[in-house]
């Protein structure tokens, strides 16, 4: 073993063996990756294999593409068998929901270039005999489905590895990381040490063990998984292989394994393995088989395919793979360590782990990952996924595995957990709550005596009057938000001005302003989108997405100055209440000694100000597109500020409303938000964020690939639609039609009730940009006319805002 290297890769399952690959590939020979046993000993040995393309995110799915492409290219490298069987995939529904869940999938591959087909169940009979027709209601058909050989896969990446350079050892445990202070790791091992510039955490099983060595508690937990594999089936003698099936209802999954069927399933009542501590001493092992646990998923897998209960079991596999929360890979840089990676929570490593070794490796090499990889960032989680935290959202994601996640559906593991000082005051006003990193946020408002919950649907649910009636108290008279899940830094110091100039695509606010700017990476795409309040002229507020502080501050820290700049994020010191409306300045006003009038306290102030007796800072912005201002307070004086603004509002007609209402309202408006709207796919004359550039200022992040962008008018255009929908809007992800063609795809939707209609906001070529016809949006399987809005459907003048 050497004793330095630019990389050491801790763990040889296939998620390590793919980022080694991937490292040499893009260039960097001198890596080396370090396995406890022999590659493979840990899940990754007794995994089914199997792959598919369809992910929730379309941004997963087309790295899930890149990953089963790539079986190809390193088995002609390595000359390694990756046993690869591609035999096409059913999936099957058993209720209206999940074919319409069908339909909007095999929508979504439409923009990925995938050839899902939707089938009736006679036709899935014939592609999938084994079915009992009576069970289903419809099915799709994805040709791009099959499984591959684990071990396999796993040497063909460490080969081709090793042919591109790198060294792979094995035998050998790390055992601590020791940083040094020009940011390079001692990776000590018990065969001795290394010095290796970087360190990339791909321990699978023990990614959390080795997260501890530096201080790190990753979000992740490994699950007890069984499938089982049936004696030899006579009528799959001689015939083609079988399809690779899921079927929902029946939370189960099946492949051919050599004329016998294999059987997996998700159980409901999920079994965490190893919860705290993963011990050193487990390899190449199974857990016990307990068939009871997954005695009801076999009922019905025998119910559903009658000819495999009459088979008989020849082999039980239980083993364990880890999970993040959500289900999807932690991968990148870790805030505060430098030069340390993870790529880990991979719980589907046969289609993804291709993907996340291609983006890991760029963003190693070329600092940027080269492709959206938000709903896998590592920094997508904070302090609040705590171990139990964790332990609890995994067990739930495992148990719904195969279910339907409706677009309004909020889940209930892990909640409450964290709430403002005003949550049982809204818990009386009957708020029906949202989970968002672990804090409640009001939704909407359910009618006094009902029951505050929301039926889950594709469609519009029980909430749609509800939040008709919030939005017309904004638009009418004033509404009352809780805005408290917005990220916050505060940014101090001599320096800090010059900074943040640098750093932000805007220029900074004068003193006792705010002004909006995008915040761009180096190719000019957007990567945040923040207000920069500025009280005094020696300090400045960010306020972002609380979802991406942790992200955020990553990509600060690497662009601190030694000295002269402080930042200190501070999301829950400061929690906030929004009023919007027309009688919104008559409101705070009765409550306020400063002058509200226009102009005095115009658009965009931002000032620190008393309200009653409450300090707190004011800033004249709404995200409804209404009259309206945020108010930020302390944690301590929400209560009071709360009660005051509700006291004082009676008269005006004061009505609280929830994220639901907010979100149309902002549709209405055209303005766009982050993950949504704006991704590191987009650069910001793309999404119409052009007028917040300022390219006159100086220098900063991502200038001259803007001005370029600016110049050429870049690729996509982000535009507004109002849709002829009917009982279901536009939720994001459908894609756009244009003359018979699909041009795009949507970002958001809602009802616009203060319009009256169906909205979408979403991207088309710019080459498309004046087209004003011929468009069509569809939703749940039915293409809808869209017509392209040239204005905001709201206020487009603004003059509500600033009036
Ligand atoms: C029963 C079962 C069925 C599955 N079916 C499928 C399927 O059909 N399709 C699919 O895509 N996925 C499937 N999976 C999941 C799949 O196995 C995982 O996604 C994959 O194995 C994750 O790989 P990994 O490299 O992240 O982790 P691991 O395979 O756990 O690899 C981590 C490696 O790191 C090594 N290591 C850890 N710590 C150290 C250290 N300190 N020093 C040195 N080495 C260390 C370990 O020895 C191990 O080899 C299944 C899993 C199970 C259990």
């Amino acid at each position: 073993m050497k004793s330095h290297a630019k990389v050491v890769v801790i763990g040889g399952g296939v998620v390590g063996a793919s980022v080694l690959y991937h490292l040499t590939k893009a260039g960097w020979k001198d890596v080396m990756l370090i396995e406890r046993e022999e590659l493979t000993a840990g899940s990754t040995w007794h995994a089914a294999g199997g792959m598919h393309t369809v992910n929730g995110d379309p941004n997963v799915a087309k790295l899930q593409q890149y990953t089963i492409n790539l079986y190809k290219e390193i088995e002609q490298i390595s000359g390694q068998s990756c046993g690869v069987h591609i035999t096409g995939g059913i999936m099957l529904a058993g209720t209206r929901e999940r074919l319409d869940w069908l339909k909007m999938a095999k929508a979504r591959g439409r923009y990925l270039g995938m050839e899902l087909e939707l089938l009736s169940v006679s036709e899935a009979k014939k592609l999938f005999p084994l079915m009992e027709e009576k069970y289903f209601v419809g099915a799709m058909y994805d040709p791009i489905e099959g499984h591959v050989d684990p071990y396999g896969v796993t040497h063909a990446y460490a080969k081709s590895a090793t042919i591109g350079g790198a060294e792979v050892v094995r035998h050998t445990r790390v055992v601590d990381l020791k940083s040094r202070s020009d940011g390079s790791w001692d990776v000590i091992t018990d065969h001795g040490n290394v010095q290796a510039e970087h360190v990339v955490n791909a321990g699978g099983l023990w990614a959390r063990e080795v997260g501890r060595m530096v201080g790190l508690e990753l979000p992740i937990l490994a699950m007890e998984h069984q499938y089982l594999i049936t004696e030899q089936i006579p009528a799959l003698k001689g015939q083609k292989e079988q399809l690779h099936c899921i079927d929902f209802e029946g939370e189960i999954y099946l492949r051919e394994e050599r004329g016998a069927m294999l059987m997996g399933t998700y159980e409901r009542a999920g079994v965490p393995w190893s919860p705290v501590q993963t011990p050193w001493d487990f390899g190449q092992n199974l857990l016990p088989n307990d068939l009871e646990r997954i005695a009801p998923s076999l009922e019905v897998g025998f119910e559903h395919f009658p000819t495999l209960g009459e088979a008989g079991i020849k082999k039980v596999v239980n083993g364990p793979f880890t999970f993040a929360p959500d289900g999807n890979p932690l991968i990148g840089p870790v805030k505060g360590l430098r030069n340390f990676w993870v790529a880990c929570g991979v719980m589907a490593g046969f289609s993804q782990g291709g993907g996340v070794g291609l983006a890991l490796s760029q963003w190693m090499v070329e600092g940027d990952p080269g492709a959206d990889v938000w709903a896998m960032d590592v920094s997508r989680y904070g302090e609040w996924a705590t171990l139990a935290y964790t332990n609890a959202k995994v067990r739930e994601n495992y148990s719904r595995r195969f279910r339907i996640r409706f677009p309004n559906e909020e889940l209930t593991a892990a909640r409450p957990l964290r709430t403002t000082p005003i949550y049982e005051r809204l818990q009386a006003q009957n708020a029906v709550f949202g989970d968002y990193c672990g804090l409640e946020q009001p939704l909407w408002f359910a009618p006094a005596a009902a029951q505050a919950t929301e039926e889950v649907t594709f469609k519009r649910s029980n909430a749609h009057p509800h939040v008709a009636a919030e939005c017309n108290a904004v638009r009418n008279a004033v509404g009352l938000l809780e805005i408290s899940n917005y990220g916050k830094f505060e940014v101090t110091g001599p320096g800090s001005v010059e900074w943040l100039s640098g750093v932000m695509a805007n220029r900074v606010p004068e003193a006792g302003r705010m002004g909006l700017t995008p915040m761009l990476n180096e190719r000019g795409k957007l990567i945040g989108d923040f207000t920069l309040c500025r009280p005094t002229a020696d300090k400045v507020f960010l306020i972002g997405t609380y979802a991406a502080e942790d992200y955020y501050r990553r990509w600060f820290e690497r662009r601190m100055p030694a000295s002269g700049v402080s930042l200190r994020p501070c999301a829950m010191e400061y929690v906030g209440l929004s009023i919007a409306g027309p009688k919104a300045r008559m409101l705070l006003q009765s409550l306020v000694r400063e002058d509200l009038s226009n102009a005095s306290f115009p658009f965009l102030s931002f000032r620190r100000m008393d309200v009653g007796m409450v300090p707190a800072h004011v800033g004249r912005v709404s995200f409804t597109g209404d009259l309206g201002y945020e108010i930020w307070v302390t944690t301590d004086y929400q209560r009071a500020l709360f009660d005051l603004l509700v006291a004082a509002g009676r008269e005006h007609g004061l009505k609280s409303f929830g994220g639901r209402a907010l979100n149309a309202m902002r549709i209405e408006k055209s303005f766009g938000s982050w993950a949504r709207e704006y991704r590191p796919i987009y650069g910001p004359y793309e999404a119409g964020l052009g007028r917040f550039v300022d390219l006159k200022k100086g220098d900063f992040v991502g200038r001259a690939a803007a001005l370029e962008e600016k110049e050429s008018g870049g690729q996509l255009r982000l535009v507004a639609f109002a849709v002829d929908a009917a009982d279901a809007d536009a939720i994001g992800d459908e894609p756009i039609w244009h003359d018979g063609r699909v041009v795009g795809w949507v970002t958001s939707g809602a009802y616009g009730h203060s319009v009256q209609r169906s909205l979408a906001l979403g991207y088309i070529p710019a080459a498309l940009a004046s087209a004003t016809s011929g468009f069509e949006i569809e939703i749940i399987g039915e293409r809808r006319k869209a017509e392209r809005q040239a204005a905001a459907a709201f206020d487009p003048s603004g003059a509500r805002m600033r009036a």
